[in-house]
């Protein structure tokens, strides 16, 4: 986290607890809360970060939408900082990135206030198939271990029920909020199988979901349909389709580091992509065996500040690699 995002702390459950406890959220230990921020980027349009996949936002004069939700405890924060922000009006919609639970497991505090919720369609249908994975969760490296945000207490409600996509799209889909316009977009597999890619056309910002992870290894859910290749591929379209002064908002970013960036740090994610594949079709073609070439830890050549591999199991991006390489799929 970047000590420019620790200006942005909101007037939330988690900020009152701190101040019930005396401190300011960003002193309380994992055991207990971790920080609400909200970060205004440009023209209406922001991030939320607390645990999980990083939250867009957009509030201007006539229009609210949020574009993924983390966990129940963040959503809640999350869905107060907007209230605040816009005179308590409801969410016109509410956006889903793709089905992972760091990035939905908050949707149901948005029942009765989204009036509308959107997704891919193959993101819509792997959603409905519980329990979904957290791409944190599984995806320690470079991360403190994720904490409760706050412990289960009498005063907490429970968990809410999932709430699912009420509209879903294959290609595209759009919509007017306000004087934004807001535009889903789906460039085939990559993360998932259903990943979409959120610009705020006025703002000129991109929410990539878990497309986009700033210098870390990628959770890569080959079981939900991801693609390496593809993944590689898609994000150079992705920048040839926005401009040089874009900002991308990344789901995950390595520890300490920004969770929005340029179109150079999208490229260079695209590069580590190919850089794994590449780094794998050589060791292949050199006659390793699948144990070795899993058994691997040191960083890849180039990349090394995304440290070594190893540590998301068949979602790691070494062993998904292998089986791409191998498998020709
Ligand atoms: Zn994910």
């Amino acid at each position: 986290m970047s000590p420019s995002r620790r200006d942005f702390l909101a007037t939330s459950a988690a900020a009152a607890l701190g101040a019930a406890l005396g401190r300011t959220p960003r002193f309380l230990g994992a055991q207990t809360a971790q920080q609400v921020v909200f970060t205004p980027l440009r023209r209406n349009v922001g991030t939320f970060t607390m645990r999980g996949g990083t939250v867009g936002w957009l509030v201007n004069p006539r229009g609210v939408a949020v574009v993924d939700t983390q966990f129940p405890a963040e959503a809640r924060a999350l869905l107060a900082g907007l209230q605040q922000r816009s005179g308590n009006r409801g969410v016109d919609v509410l956006l889903n990135t793709h089905h992972h639970g760091d990035h939905t497991g908050g949707n149901g505090v948005f029942r009765g206030v989204a009036r509308r919720v959107v997704a891919h369609g193959m993101a819509d249908q792997h959603m409905r198939r519980a329990p979904q994975p957290a791409t944190q969760a599984q995806a320690p490296a470079q991360q403190p271990p994720a904490q409760p945000a706050a412990q289960p207490s009498a005063t907490q409600p429970p968990p809410p029920e999932p709430l699912y996509p009420t509209e879903t799209f294959m290609h595209s889909w759009s919509a007017q909020v306000g004087d934004e316009r807001i535009v889903a977009r789906h460039y085939g597999r990559g993360h998932t199988s259903g990943d979409a890619v959120i610009t705020f056309e006025r703002a000129n910002v991109v929410h990539l979901g878990d497309l986009g992870f700033h210098r870390r290894h990628p959770v890569v859910d080959r079981a939900a349909g991801a693609s390496m290749r593809n993944w590689s591929r898609l994000l150079g379209e992705v920048v040839n389709g926005h401009s040089a002064d874009t900002i991308y908002i990344f789901g995950h970013a390595g520890d300490g580091l920004p969770v929005t960036g340029g179109p150079a740090e999208v490229l260079g994610f695209r590069d580590y992509l190919s850089g794994v594949l590449a780094f794998v079709e050589r060791q292949v073609a050199a006659g390793r065996t699948r144990e070795e070439v899993l058994a691997m830890r040191a960083p890849l050549a180039g990349f090394e500040t995304w440290g070594p591999f190893g540590q998301a199991g068949a979602r790691d991006p070494l062993t998904v690699a292998y089986e791409e390489v191998t498998t020709g799929a």
